[in-house]
């Protein structure tokens, strides 16, 4: 899920400290199958077919597992515990699977975003996602796409006026936390990066599944990554610290749940249908009162674990008090967050953002309904939010990006 980020403002320009242009990595290994992404039955499945005796395959799967997901071994020439002949069989038939890295641009705030290029897949040619990381004292969260484009065509959204290219795979899905791990140094034995980052402790606490793409469009894979996310004996995420973002798929929501136990978050935006339906086109085929349905059926809910519901703020179209009060009204009985969310125009929109008067007044009234945090800073961290940071491979990091997603990610985990 992607919504514009908050605009960015004067000091946009000053935030970089560091552009790194990467090596291009991993070249023509496209064909090779990869062991990343794979769940525990599916890599023992292929690791069948490579001829493992069905004897050894649980505790192969156990050592795989281990380094590719607890260590973040990079190659099978350091599994140290798996025998010479069989790691050079292995790499002679799979490769662990590194993304290229196009860029990784560190802000001097600490915030860190990384250009990924994958194999084209079919799409004709590689194509790029970008991962983003935001460090906070004592958490880091890392803001993961699930597509590369999306077919939902929000109005609002930068994302939504791309071309649907294609859905990553899970593969590609859990690369990016890996690799994003592997570069701050988040692995046993890892060198911690230079920079602001959490000064104890893990440095990717959270991961958030709203960069680029609706991740319900693309429901396998994301599920078997956001698992790999949670194995806790291998990335070992708290589920709790797992958020999906999605527009509304209302089917996939209770089973999204269910398979895999991660937090929700919702991109309603509109209190009436025949505005969401232009904000968020996907509202015609399920309206308002379905998508709240399904958020009450959502598995595992309750005060500790709420659905994060963002709304974006659009000057005169979805901010007045009227708005604010059936916003309360209509999440009643749900255990819910809100996170509003300043609008950024992006070239070509036809939308303002609201005045921060306006956000105040909004915020007061879902506030005091006991639906939003306080704010907490002048800069507003707390009333803005969610998706639309990733809007363009080739933008420059923005400190509005920053902002919206460290007050969208202060509702994700909270309650641990
Ligand atoms: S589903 Fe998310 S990424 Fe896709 S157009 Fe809508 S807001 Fe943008």
């Amino acid at each position: 899920m992607t919504v514009p980020a908050p605009a960015a403002n004067a000091a946009t320009s000053d935030v970089l400290a560091g552009i790194v242009k990467a090596p291009l990595a991993v070249a023509g290994r496209d064909a090779v199958p990869s062991l990343l992404g794979l769940t525990r039955d599916r890599l023992a499945d292929t690791l069948r077919e490579a001829g493992i005796e069905e004897r050894h395959l649980r505790m192969r799967v156990g050592q795989l597992w281990h380094w590719l997901y607890h260590r973040g071994a990079a190659d099978f020439a350091s599994m140290s515990n798996i025998s010479k002949d069989l790691r050079a069989d292995l790499a002679g038939r799979f490769v662990v699977g590194r993304p290229e890295l196009v860029t990784e641009q560190i802000s001097v705030d600490g915030t860190r975003k990384w250009l990924f290029r994958f194999p084209s897949r079919g799409a004709g040619r590689p194509v790029e996602v970008e991962t983003v990381y935001i460090p906070e004292e004592g958490r880091g969260t890392l803001c993961v796409s699930s597509q590369v484009g999306c077919s939902l065509t929000c109005s609002f959204c930068h994302t939504g006026t791309q071309t649907m290219v294609r859905n990553l795979t899970a593969e590609e899905i859990v690369a990016q936390v890996v690799v994003a791990r592997e570069r701050l140094g988040d692995f046993p034995q890892g060198e911690k990066a230079e920079g602001r980052l959490p000064a104890e402790g893990r440095l990717v606490t959270n991961v958030v599944m709203m960069g680029m793409g609706e991740p319900l469009m693309n429901y396998d894979a994301v599920r078997d990554a956001m698992q790999i996310f949670a194995d806790g004996d291998g990335l070992s995420l708290s589920r709790r610290r797992i958020t999906l973002s999605t527009s509304g798929v209302v089917p996939l929501i209770p089973k999204i749940g269910g398979d895999t136990g991660v937090m929700l978050a919702i991109s309603l935006h509109a209190v009436r249908d025949d505005l969401r339906d232009v904000l968020v086109p996907i509202n015609r085929k399920y309206p308002i009162a379905q998508l709240l349905e399904a958020c009450r059926a959502y598995p595992g809910l309750s005060n500790a674990r709420r659905i994060t519901f963002e709304y974006v703020m659009l000057k005169g179209v979805n901010d007045s008090a009227q708005d604010a009060r059936e916003l309360v009204r209509l999440l009643r009985g749900i255990p819910a967050k809100i996170n509003l969310i300043p609008f950024n125009p992006w070239p070509g929109s036809i939308y303002e953002c609201s005045s921060w008067d306006r956000i105040e007044a909004f915020a007061e009234i879902v506030n005091r309904a006991g639906y939003a945090s306080p704010i907490r800073t002048p800069r507003g961290r707390d009333i803005l939010a969610a998706c639309g940071q990733l809007k363009s491979a080739s933008e420059r990091l923005k400190i509005g990006e920053r902002l919206a997603l460290e007050a969208m990610i202060g509702s994700n985990g909270d309650d641990d």
